[in-house]
């Protein structure tokens, strides 16, 4: 067997079972890579169906939660091929979405976490500040219904182009200094 067959391809994503490997295009470089072009990913389109969220409609201090329906997206992918873990934010909040891949069967995504925001906290320990997800507010806990709209094959060339450019950077990087002598 060549050895092509049997090295797993550099451009695979976290995810595998979403993508469709088309094993008749290799190219092989001299350094031993072997690149498949053609690897396709599904991009998936979900909505999270009408739920009430809790907004706090105060014109003072004194918290006014009133229920305002809305929903959101949930892209499984990115345009540049990554995979989300979040949805789209509608009404300051978004949720964590969990897809949970079976092999053969369209996958299922499920709405993980109650609302939740970017807040810039202090790290104690480093006196620096750091984005952290925290809850939206005190009082809403609402989840979202999933329901699968519509899937795309995305077109990974341009993904794989980006990753080969990347690769061709970091390997003029390491080269850089061979000329220096460096001990
Ligand atoms: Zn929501």
């Amino acid at each position: 067997m060549p050895a092509s067959k049997m090295n797993k391809p550099l451009s695979s994503l976290d995810r595998d079972d979403n993508q469709v490997p088309d094993t008749g295009d290799h190219v092989d470089r001299s350094d031993g890579r072997v690149f498949i072009e053609n690897v396709k990913i599904y991009h998936d389109l979900w909505k999270l169906e009408v739920e009430p969220m809790e907004k706090n409609v105060s014109w003072n201090e004194i918290p006014d939660y009133q229920k305002v329906e809305h929903c959101h997206f949930f892209h499984t992918f990115d345009s540049a091929g990554k995979a989300q873990t979040f949805c789209v934010p509608v009404g300051g909040h978004f949720h964590e979405m969990e897809v949970i891949q079976e092999p053969g069967k369209m996958p299922k995504v499920v709405c993980k976490s109650g609302p939740l925001k970017w807040a810039r906290q202090k790290n104690k320990r480093t006196g620096r500040f750091e984005k952290v997800l925290v809850p939206f507010n005190d009082v809403d806990e609402h989840r979202h219904e999933t329901i699968y709209l519509h899937s795309k094959q995305v077109e990974t060339r341009k993904i794989n182009s980006e990753a080969t450019k990347l690769i061709g950077k970091n390997a003029a990087l390491v080269q850089k200094p061979a000329g220096l002598d460096l001990k």
